[in-house]
């Protein structure tokens, strides 16, 4: 089956984003509880504002008729009842998942499909490399995946990143490699509740290194495979900085909806201090402009903040 893998098509540059955080509203809030995970992680969560899945709709259609691109940051999409009209209406081709529904209810790939869906994410738990992080189990995975590729859709995996495994990357994506996963996304963990071993900025030199002998060995036009480095990285070692003008969007040209209505820079600095404003009947009130001073503005700022 040949898959429509066409590299990074994004195109968002004029389009103001929004990450509306959202929890499903039932007890088992996730198939997983990731310790990394920054929804379970975010100080709104202990604040959550109880939405019914018919006001989600509807902030997501208000803020998309005012202009915004919304992102909508959820634990597993699939706890949603509506689900597909949520997907729908934030008119995505790609979603994410931790694999587990798939793998108990095969018939939800077909579902995907049938509603355009193109990509799906995952994350991918290097057995050892990931040793002593709560992740998506292995085997669950790597199952979810092969289902997924034998249907034709594309694959991706977000690859997280410590102080103990950024030098393996090659060894921790080779078997997902082999499973025919197309695009790897690398990410550094964020300063989350009790996480340890974090890379720190200029660690990220050698991880950038890294991406590029990868891109060598593993050329997009021969083997379809793509690899990219994720915002959170920042970009003070990014190759090639200046052409790609990448730089952190939080709080200008990014906005967060927490998932206690407040309105923050970044779904990762929804610390109170931060807050910019509210979310009232779909629409943004702001009433102060972002001023976070930073000593390097190619940084990502929610590294220099302890949750
Ligand atoms: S599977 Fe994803 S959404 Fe669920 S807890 Fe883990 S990181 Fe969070
Ligand atoms: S603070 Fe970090 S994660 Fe948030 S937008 Fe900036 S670079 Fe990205």
């Amino acid at each position: 089956m040949t898959k429509e893998n066409e590299g990074n098509q994004r195109s968002f540059q004029d389009k103001r984003l929004i990450e509306y955080l959202a929890v499903p509203p039932k007890e088992d809030r996730c198939t997983c509880k990731c310790n990394h995970c920054y929804l379970l992680n975010s100080p709104t969560y202990k604040n959550m504002v109880k939405r019914s899945e018919e006001r989600m709709i509807d902030d997501i259609n208000s803020l998309t008729e005012d202009g915004y691109k919304v992102f909508f940051c959820t634990t597993e999409l699939f706890k949603y009842n509506k689900w597909k009209d949520i997907f729908k209406i934030a008119g995505y081709k790609s979603i994410r998942t931790n694999g587990y529904p798939f793998v108990m209810n095969p018939n939800l790939i077909d579902d995907v499909i049938s509603m355009g869906v193109k990509k799906v994410t995952f994350t991918a738990n290097a057995g050892k490399y990931h040793e002593g992080l709560k992740l998506p189990r292995e085997n669950v995975v790597k199952k979810a995946i092969l289902m997924t590729n034998n249907k034709g859709l594309v694959t991706s995996v977000n690859v997280l990143l410590n102080k103990k495994n950024y030098r393996s990357l090659e060894e921790m994506i080779i078997p997902y490699i082999s499973l025919g996963v197309d695009y790897f996304i690398f990410s550094r963990i964020l300063p989350a509740n009790g996480m340890n071993n974090l890379l720190e900025t200029e660690d990220t030199i050698e991880v950038y290194g890294q991406v590029e002998d990868l891109k060598r060995k593993f050329p997009f036009k021969e083997t379809g495979k793509y690899f990219e480095v994720s915002g959170e990285m920042g970009s003070t070692y990014r190759p090639h900085r200046e052409k790609t003008c990448f730089y952190c969007p939080a709080g200008t040209r990014l906005l967060a909806i927490g998932l206690d209505d407040n309105i923050y820079p970044c779904s990762f600095m929804t610390q109170g201090e931060y807050k910019l404003g509210k979310l009232e009947n779909g629409k943004i009130s702001l009433d102060k402009e972002f001023n976070l001073e930073l000593e390097d503005p190619f940084g990502c700022f929610a590294h220099n903040i302890q949750a």
